[in-house]
């Protein structure tokens, strides 16, 4: 494709583009296909000479399309939402299109400069003091493995540099809640402390760990010779936005030099706004956060944000510098290759400075602040209706609903509730990702997606109604 093609199919594209998201809102939420619809409908066989661009257009229409759940779609109302912004989508373009890499700061010092100072003003816009030091990473699954890895070596006093986690004498224990993500358990196995040695600290009514009982099975361990390690805490948990004391736990880990990591993936977001920040009071006691602006936020998947407040720390876990990648300038500058796992990085820090600089932080946090209201308003409207329950404290932009008809209880429960939450789903109307709370099947309502307003959050509610069979 030369230079004069590529612009030609690139402006068909973003046109193609800019219809999808004009017209989502008319498309059935969730894909109906069935497994293997997709396949089907593809050579077995890659193609030996070249297609014209324009079957790939249309291959986009007839096969995709149907394929795909729209996150970007009003009535998207699961998982989390994912925002990609159309400016940040454009700055995603932008960064492959230049197509460098920044494998040190020499190889793209833009790229380098740009992340610093995006990380910044994030650091700025999240309320968090100077003492913090971001980098862009992948996933929040990435950067809570990387905390871990840290808080490893912190406590062996560096055992990579000798024989590693085998040569310890006693087990290193990670603490965290039964509601934290899964992304805290895989992150401790693949960093060696083994399923054994994550301890599960109880949590209270409303899904927060408990302090008092993170200090007695610290004080326990400690008695029966393992090692603690490391407290991750979460700033709004997956299944329902609970929040971690982070004022009560940050004291405990210093106590026992733990390392505290504060998983603020989904919440993160919403400490642009001062009022929201109560949910990680304490966050200074914290040594590291991840926050995902690839959710709520809007910056276009994928774009982590991990801060930490001992940069030397991480560099020298992450650290390699062989001599094809030094440079004389390496002194002066950071080389973001050693705040992480990968050696080639994408120029992610361009579609987070698109997003901001288009946006402005005011329009970001009055897009919250409509996200909260609305998830407000829908609870005021569930606890006022005979039969439905609100199951959590709705701290963010997240419900946990149920609506238990008269004399339908336990296992009959949970296939009513899947039940209903599927033929909602199967009707297009929106997008549920129901879970389990205490042993039961709940219905989950994640509220964010950029263009969801009011009344798409009214015409969920029903469409609730109407497929609960309660109207
Ligand atoms: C979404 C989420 C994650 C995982 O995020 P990835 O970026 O997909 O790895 C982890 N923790 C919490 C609390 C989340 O909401």
């Amino acid at each position: 494709m030369t230079p004069d093609e590529f612009r030609r199919y690139g402006h068909q594209l973003i046109d193609w583009i800019a219809d999808y998201r004009e017209g989502v809102a008319a498309r059935p939420v969730m894909s109906p296909i069935a497994p293997g619809d997709v396949k089907t409908q593809l050579p077995k066989t890659p193609p030996a000479s070249p297609e014209p661009f324009s079957a790939l257009l249309n291959d986009l229409d007839a096969i995709v399309m149907p394929g795909l759940s729209h996150w970007q779609h009003p009535r998207f109302f699961g998982y989390f939402p994912s925002n990609g912004l159309l400016a940040s989508v454009l700055g995603d373009y932008a960064s492959t299109g230049l197509g460098v890499l920044g494998l040190s700061w020499q190889s793209s010092p833009a790229l380098t400069e740009i992340e610093e100072v995006t990380t910044d003003w994030m650091r700025q816009m999240l309320g968090l003091s100077e003492a913090w030091s971001g980098v862009i990473q992948d996933t929040a699954s990435t950067s809570t493995f990387l905390a871990l890895l840290c808080a490893r070596e912190k406590t062996t006093q560096y055992s990579l540099t000798g024989a590693g986690l085998q040569a310890e004498a006693k087990p290193l224990v990670v603490y965290t809640t039964a509601h934290a993500h899964s992304s805290v358990d895989k992150a401790a196995l693949l960093a060696g402390f083994g399923r054994a040695n994550i301890h599960v600290i109880p949590h209270d009514a409303a899904f927060a760990m408990r302090p008092d009982a993170l200090r007695a099975r610290i004080t326990e361990d400690l008695a029966e010779g393992f090692v603690p390690c490391a407290i991750v805490c979460t700033t709004g948990t997956t299944t329902t936005t609970a929040y971690d004391p982070i004022e009560l736990i940050a004291p405990i880990a210093h106590e026992f030099g733990l390392w505290l990591h504060v998983d603020a993936a989904m919440a993160g977001s919403a400490m642009i706004l001062p009022e929201m920040r109560h949910m990680w009071e304490g966050i200074e006691g914290a040594d590291s956060i991840v926050i995902n602006p690839h959710k709520w936020l809007g910056v276009a998947f994928d774009c982590t944000l991990y801060y930490v407040r001992d940069p030397q720390h991480l560099i020298r876990v992450m650290s390699t510098n062989p001599s094809y990648l030094r440079s004389s300038v390496d002194e002066k500058v950071k080389n973001l290759r050693d705040w992480g796992l990968p050696l080639g990085r994408r120029f992610r820090a361009l579609k987070l400075w698109f997003l901001i600089r288009e946006q402005g932080v005011d329009a970001l946090q009055a897009r919250l602040r409509r996200d909260l209201h609305n998830a407000q308003w829908l609870a005021e409207q569930i606890r006022a209706t005979p039969g439905w329950t609100v199951l959590a404290p709705v701290s963010l932009q997240t419900l946990c609903v149920r609506y238990e008809p008269a004399g339908v209880t336990g296992d009959a429960l949970d296939t009513f509730t899947q039940a209903w939450c599927d033929r909602l789903n199967r009707s297009g109307a929106a997008y549920l990702t129901p879970a389990i709370l205490e042993g039961r099947w709940m219905v989950r309502i994640s509220i964010g997606a950029a263009p969801t307003e009011r009344e798409h959050v009214a015409a969920l509610w029903g469409a609730m109604q109407t497929e609960a069979g309660a109207k």
